[in-house]
């Protein structure tokens, strides 16, 4: 027997429509490429995506078709997200940090039929116009007085084409499980693959950053929101914030640790959401910027993901402004939220050291995501925090396979997909991710963490960033090479680096040597690109005729 509740949607526009009745005056802050601060709320954000809507429609998009982006976290692109994807088009945000053949092949892949993009990816439009798909048609986020005409392609004004739109429009009522958006994750191997979320899948991610033990996302946030929009969906919170009601601020092209600042400043930001690297820029800037007066900040929040979050970033925040660290764990192909770093009630009143031992584990599995380790030979492994398996996950804001079947099918007969990390799980459910399988060091049958390395390596004095990889070694098969960045004027030595190390990690763990470069390689989405460095240090110790005692 069915029950005979009512079968309504849940769907991408009615986040807006309830944000416009329900918090229709609170604030959206945007800026500009030139700096410029542009500020409104949901109701004329609802307004101009309605706007945008019959633009969408009247420009020939038809439910099903894709709408590309390339663009900045600006409030053009915010009205995308709930425009395009509200009409029954799908979103798909490019991430313009690939290389410029991967950006082609993803819109080609993709068959987009619009590009909106910001004016400061003017030329690399007009160097790809050739490579585009047929018909597509190119929008500058921009007023008809700065867009430019486009050399090999014709550019359209979005402000323009919609001072002439009306803003009466009635969302459809779509299927649920209709695409929504796409984002196509950044594989150091092969071409990218699509990620085709859904409208149900987005709006139940969305419930999940509100929760209290999730993001506890309310009316009474301020968000910075750092983690950009062509980044799974900025970790779901631009629908999560509709559907609370928090304070976005969106920081506009490429923003440093300088903007970041001034910004959370100036709108009193609580909430923060970004990848480590983030974070240790926004250090750099204070610690090179005496005159800060840092009481100015009103951090409470901040969530890490995307990389595991260092130590010396929790108690950082922490010290620096009573801030929280809440590190979250999940993947393009978890929409992407999955565990998150909350504390249990028996931690109440634990010092603060133990407390951080919990926020540099990965957290704890929301309602809705599944979570089990396995062996190579796929048998499920014991939540004892202790051994080590390959994570997988099953939920309904999991991918059930990647767009148009690339990769062929990727859950198991039960309906697991297999992460590629690296973990345990312990007996309350917290996750600690040990490495990307891929990336683990090998060394004599054991296994090494090269996360813990780099998050005790980046608590040594004088280290801005800290990279492990295992390198070939004639004995042990693979053993950690650590390289390092110091800060700005400070001299480190192997010794003093290998000193610091000296008794946080098993002996057998400590790097065989050590390197210091003037930047690592990361991967358009700000992760280290561990591949590149094997590449080029992989026989390191071979050439220096094997260091290892
Ligand atoms: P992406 O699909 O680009 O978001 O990358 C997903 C991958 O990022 C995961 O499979 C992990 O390897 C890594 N990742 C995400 N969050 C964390 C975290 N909190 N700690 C360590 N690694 C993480």
């Amino acid at each position: 027997m069915l029950g005979l509740m009512q079968d309504r949607p849940l769907l991408i526009s009615s986040l807006l429509a309830y944000a416009e009745t329900y918090h229709g005056a609170t604030p959206i802050v945007s800026r500009d490429s030139d700096g410029s601060i542009f500020r409104y709320d949901y109701t004329s954000l609802g307004v101009r995506a309605r706007k945008l809507a019959n633009v969408l429609l009247s420009l020939g998009v038809k439910p099903g078709d894709r709408v590309a982006t390339l663009a900045w976290n600006t409030h053009r692109h915010l009205e995308l997200y709930f425009a395009a994807s509200g009409i029954g088009a799908i979103l798909h945000t490019v991430n313009p940090r690939l290389f410029t053949d991967q950006i082609t092949y993803i819109l080609n892949h993709a068959e987009d039929s619009l590009l909106f993009f910001d004016l400061s990816f003017t030329g690399l439009v007009e160097d790809i116009a050739g490579q585009l798909p047929k018909g597509i048609k190119a929008i500058a986020l921009a007023s008809a007085a700065t867009t430019p005409a486009g050399k090999n392609i014709a550019f359209h004004s979005y402000e323009a084409l919609l001072e002439g739109a009306s803003d009466q429009f009635d969302w459809p009522h779509l299927d649920e499980t209709s695409a929504s958006s796409l984002c196509y994750t950044s594989g150091t191997t092969g071409n990218p693959k699509g990620v085709l979320y859904s409208h149900r899948s987005t709006v139940l991610h969305a419930w999940l950053a509100c929760m209290k033990d999730g993001f506890a996302l309310s009316i009474q946030d301020s968000v910075m929101l750092v983690v950009p929009l062509f980044h799974v969906n900025a970790w779901g919170i631009p629908y999560a914030a509709a559907m609370c009601g928090a304070k976005l601020v969106l920081p506009g092209h490429a923003p440093d640790g300088k903007v970041i600042y001034e910004l959370m400043a100036r709108e009193g930001c609580n909430f923060s959401l970004g990848v480590p690297t983030i974070w240790l820029n926004f250090f750099k800037y204070i610690d090179e910027t005496p005159s800060l007066t840092l009481s100015d900040i009103k951090l409470d929040r901040v969530v890490i993901g995307g990389s595991a979050a260092p130590r010396s970033v929790i108690e950082r925040f922490h010290a620096t402004f009573g801030a929280f660290v809440i590190q979250a764990w999940g993947m393009s192909e978890t929409s992407p939220v999955s565990t998150v770093g909350t504390l249990l009630p028996k931690h109440k009143g634990l010092p603060l050291e133990k407390i951080v031992d919990i926020q540099v584990k990965q957290g704890r599995a929301m309602f809705g995501v599944e979570l089990k380790i396995v062996d190579d030979d796929h048998k499920e492994l014991p939540k004892d925090g202790t051994v080590s398996g390959h994570l997988l996950v099953r939920g309904p804001w999991v991918t059930a396979g990647y767009f148009k079947g690339e990769g062929g099918k990727v859950l198991d007969a039960e309906g697991w997909f297999s992460t590629g990390d690296v973990a345990t799980i312990d007996s309350d459910g917290y996750v600690q991710l040990t490495d990307r399988s891929k990336d683990i060091i090998k060394s004599g049958g054991e296994w090494i963490s090269s996360i813990d390395l780099e998050n005790c390596a980046v608590g040594c004095p004088g280290v801005q960033e800290a990279a492990v990889i295992g390198v070939a070694h004639p004995k042990w098969q693979e053993r950690p090479l650590l390289l390092i960045i110091p800060k700005p004027g400070v001299t480190l030595t192997r010794d003093t680096v290998l000193a610091y190390l000296s008794g946080k990690i098993p002996k057998w763990w400590t790097p065989d040597d050590v390197l210091f470069v003037a930047e690592l390689p990361h991967t358009a989405t700000g992760k280290l690109l561990k591949m590149k460095l094997r590449q080029q240090f992989g026989q390191h110790l071979i050439t220096k005729g094997g260091l290892v005692d």
